[in-house]
């Protein structure tokens, strides 16, 4: 990626100077995208004069105390050494502790410079023909002062010490996005143990066994199945089911067989009980990928993509057939040892904690744990969850988060009772993310419990620019 104008991300980035992207094209690039060419030109074509350049990590430009604790200081970025590096090319040389290069014959020096892969920090270049005055200047801010105090511009006549652009690291993360394959088997089997009467228009309990773990009250309002009659289920509980018979008189002998769905309906198309009886746990229905809009492809704009605020620019280019293998209606626990065996067609597995080459895993999901899906209604619905916090050991995590698996069946509209305008897939995918840079509820904010905005935190925005790799 080429050098280009540092677009403004209000409100922690003005929008001064120029950015680079010092991350790797592809996985393993061989090109280092660190290294950076400084040019000086004097104002008349002479050689062989020495052009003496000094390196600087000029103030963030932030004003929030807890991204800028240093106030107008510099030396505040987050990646090391913190102003860079220049590198003494062949030909250039050390005087007075300080770099210079010689001009050729068209009066150009160039020198070499290689910066951090910290998003956000910045940097600028002095140059002058005289040591003394290039070792005598200092970072004001995001300004340089000459020896006498006096701001140095960036574009110079007869000034003793010029000075380049504020140059601003930003990073791309790739993100790799999967869903699960088509619905199957998302139902229960068994048979009714005893024989039982039924009158039009009333409730009946049924004894029931299947050779399946029937959570208690998971299929309230949800369809059984019997003697190709379909009822709706008011309640049950692991040996009973509690039905309406709103049709006519019918006997149940013992042992005769039922199918018996629970209200699933990720994309809610199936009729609602008592209605066209068509709930059957999204049978042979694809599940899609989740919503990124939050996290939109080359977006500078923090409305369309949250980590701007971090110098972050979501790109979605691995090569993927967006695989969508399997199904699995829900997950069997919250630790890492279960979820990753579900990131079967993880393409992005090889940059997973590459420093150079920022990747995360999406997958698009059905449901989180039997207890934590909201069937019944009264329990918790997760509507998302990484593989691990990243940095975050507590509980035994290795602290390598990878993936977050996105939880559709939950985050439907009629699944969703709470009207707060974050409790949506959009914020929770963003939410996910967030976790694998390693936020934490106690951010606040995007990353609260629950979601209390669209935007990152000021303490989300210091961890992720400060993360080595997501
Ligand atoms: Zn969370």
């Amino acid at each position: 990626m080429p050098i280009s104008p540092n677009p403004a991300v209000a409100p922690h980035n003005p929008g001064i100077g120029l950015r680079i992207f010092p991350d790797d094209d592809v996985p393993q690039d061989p090109v280092d995208f660190r290294l950076v060419r400084v040019v000086a030109t004097l104002s008349q074509p002479i050689s062989n004069v020495p052009v003496y350049f000094r390196n600087f990590d000029l103030d963030d430009p932030a004003t929030d105390p807890i991204i800028d604790p240093m106030g107008n200081a510099g030396n505040d970025n987050n990646g090391t050494p913190q102003a860079g590096q220049l590198t003494i090319l062949n030909g250039c040389g050390v005087n007075q502790g300080i770099i210079f290069c010689p001009s050729n014959a068209s009066g150009v020096a160039v020198i070499e410079f290689t910066v951090t892969r910290q998003p956000g920090d910045n940097f600028a270049i002095a140059a002058g023909l005289n040591p003394t005055e290039v070792g005598a200047v200092n970072v004001n801010g995001i300004d340089l002062t000459n020896g006498s105090g006096q701001t140095i511009p960036t574009s110079c006549t007869t000034e003793l010490v010029c000075r380049s652009p504020m140059l601003t690291v930003w990073r791309r993360l790739h993100i790799e996005v999967d869903s699960m394959g088509e619905s199957i088997q998302n139902f229960i089997l068994g048979t009714v143990t005893q024989t039982v009467r039924m009158r039009a228009g009333q409730q009946y309990t049924l004894p029931i066994a299947s050779s399946q773990t029937i959570e208690e009250n998971r299929f309230e309002n949800g369809r059984i199945v019997i003697n190709y009659r379909d009822y709706e289920i008011v309640s049950n509980t692991a040996n009973t089911v509690t039905i309406d018979n709103p049709g006519q008189s019918v006997t149940i002998f013992a042992n005769t067989t039922f199918q018996m769905f629970d209200d699933d309906d990720f994309n809610d198309d199936d009729g609602l009980f008592p209605g066209d009886g068509t709930l059957d746990g999204d049978a042979g229905e694809d599940i899609p990928e989740p919503d990124i809009s939050l996290l939109t492809a080359n977006s500078d704009d923090p409305n369309a993509n949250v980590f701007a605020s971090a110098y972050v620019r979501p790109v979605y280019d691995f090569y993927d057939p967006r695989d969508n293998s399997f199904f699995q209606a829900n997950t069997i626990g919250d630790f890492e040892t279960d979820l990753r065996p579900l990131f079967l067609d993880w393409d992005s597995r090889s940059t997973n904690t590459a420093d150079e080459f920022w990747s995360v895993y999406l997958l698009g999901s059905y449901q989180h744990t039997l207890i934590e899906d909201n069937d019944p209604s009264t329990e918790l619905a997760t509507r998302g969850i990484v593989d691990a916090i990243t940095g975050d050991t507590s509980g035994g995590s290795d602290g390598e988060g990878s993936g977050a698996l996105i939880f559709k069946e939950v985050l439907r509209p009629r699944e969703i009772d709470d009207p707060s305008p974050y409790n949506n897939e959009r914020h929770v995918v963003a939410h996910e993310v967030g976790h694998l840079f390693s936020g934490q509820h106690t951010d606040g904010g995007l990353m609260g419990s629950p979601i209390s905005s669209t935007n990152f935190s000021s303490n989300t925005i210091r961890r992720i620019r400060a993360l080595a790799h997501p």
